[in-house]
């Protein structure tokens, strides 16, 4: 245990964040607007292009409540929402009463079944309950299977929120994700493809949206000399010092995201030849990955009876950090009483699976120290 320690995802500093950060203090831009998140919002909507408006926030979970707000859901409504997920995809749903109804994953993209997609909206309007939204994830930065589920969105007239958190810099169709959702939205953790500390972004497509999204992020103050409100707002706009780091990431967005991509050859390379070891990988050219995480999935018939604990268990002794696959979200405790449509798939992924190091950041000596026990184990 000598060695230190290998992170999963670790922040990964471009350079010149602190120097934003430092023209925030000379100019005593230290509060929670300034040039840093007009600045951040700019370079956040170039990069994603198709005309969309960012609207920088303190973070991720803040702006899916703020989009659901947005889309009109409230006490009672029912909201359609990946199951195999962070449960912060499905947490803002329960902040306004309304009822997640969870899906399970596709194989391919590890993201929402369309099929089961299918199954819940119908079941819903059946009940005189349509769905109020669809959260859909681009899971440790694959693009889930867009066109299929735009499709029944616009069939049945069910907007949504695209939860792009994880996938920043990913593209589907050579179309950026963060810009499929009526709504989508981002997040700028300590361990996502680039930090601001903490934060995230709510996107949308016309400014007048945007606008109101900040207004709520703001207290929703009404245009008068005093506070006054018709609204109840929150406290969720993002620092002037955190927007700083933002724009220094973004200058390192592509760069970090070419490293993360060479992390997940790496392993490709590392596993050719273990028999019953999969490196989850785009299933065809239509889909392009930011390899957030590198995940793989075990099949312990074929690995000799190594399981994805007995990898995680060994790399720890190590020192070197690995997780397994989010834990689907009908299978936690606190939504045991939430509905369901699916069948194991998540949940297998889920038993199999294993995130391992991936940050942009990583050395040629860690990658030696994650190889290394990685053949101790499957013994070669
Ligand atoms: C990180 C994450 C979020 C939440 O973002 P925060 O900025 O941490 O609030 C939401 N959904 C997914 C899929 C995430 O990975």
């Amino acid at each position: 245990m000598s060695d230190s320690k290998i992170w999963l995802s670790s922040p990964h500093m471009g350079g010149n964040e602190q120097r934003f950060v430092q023209e925030a203090f000379d100019t005593n831009w230290v509060a929670p607007l300034g040039p840093n998140v007009t600045g951040f919002e700019k370079d956040l909507e170039l990069y994603l292009g198709e005309g969309v408006y960012a609207a920088a926030l303190s973070s991720g979970t803040a702006a899916l409540h703020l989009a659901l707000i947005l889309l009109g859901v409230t006490s009672g409504d029912e909201v359609i929402c990946q199951s195999m997920t962070f449960s912060a995809s499905a947490n803002p749903i329960v902040y306004l009463g309304a009822r997640p109804v969870f899906i399970d994953s596709e194989q391919e993209t590890m993201n929402l079944d369309p099929v089961f997609l299918k199954d819940a909206i119908l079941d819903g309007i059946s009940r005189g309950k349509k769905p109020k939204a669809i959260v859909l994830v681009h899971l440790y930065g694959m693009p889930c299977k867009i066109d299929a589920i735009r499709a029944l969105a616009n069939e049945y007239q069910i907007p949504v929120v695209e939860d792009s958190a994880e996938a920043l810099g990913s593209s589907y169709k050579g179309r950026k994700c963060g810009t499929f959702g009526d709504i989508s939205i981002l997040s700028f953790n300590g361990n996502k493809i680039i930090t601001t500390s903490g934060g995230g972004a709510l996107v949308t497509r016309s400014a007048a949206q945007k606008d109101k999204a900040v207004f709520l992020s703001t207290q929703a103050r009404d245009h008068a000399p005093h506070y006054q409100h018709s609204e109840i707002g929150y406290n969720y706009r993002m620092s002037n010092i955190c927007a700083g780091i933002g724009r220094g990431q973004m200058e390192v967005l592509d760069e970090h995201m070419a490293l993360r991509r060479a992390m997940h050859q790496f392993y490709v390379a590392l596993f050719s030849e273990i028999e019953g070891v999969t490196v989850f990988s785009e299933p065809n050219t239509d889909f392009y990955s930011n390899h957030w995480l590198s995940c793989i999935l075990l099949d312990p018939a074929r690995t000799g009876g190594i399981t994805r604990e007995d990898l995680r268990l060994a790399l720890e002794k190590e020192n070197i950090e690995s997780r397994p696959l989010w834990k689907p979200m009908h299978l936690q405790p606190v939504f045991s009483d939430c509905a369901f449509f699916g069948s194991n798939v998540s949940e297998n992924l889920f038993t199999n699976g294993l995130c391992l190091p991936s940050g942009s950041n990583l050395t040629d000596k860690e990658r030696e120290r994650i190889a290394k026990v990685i053949h101790t184990l499957f013994n070669r």
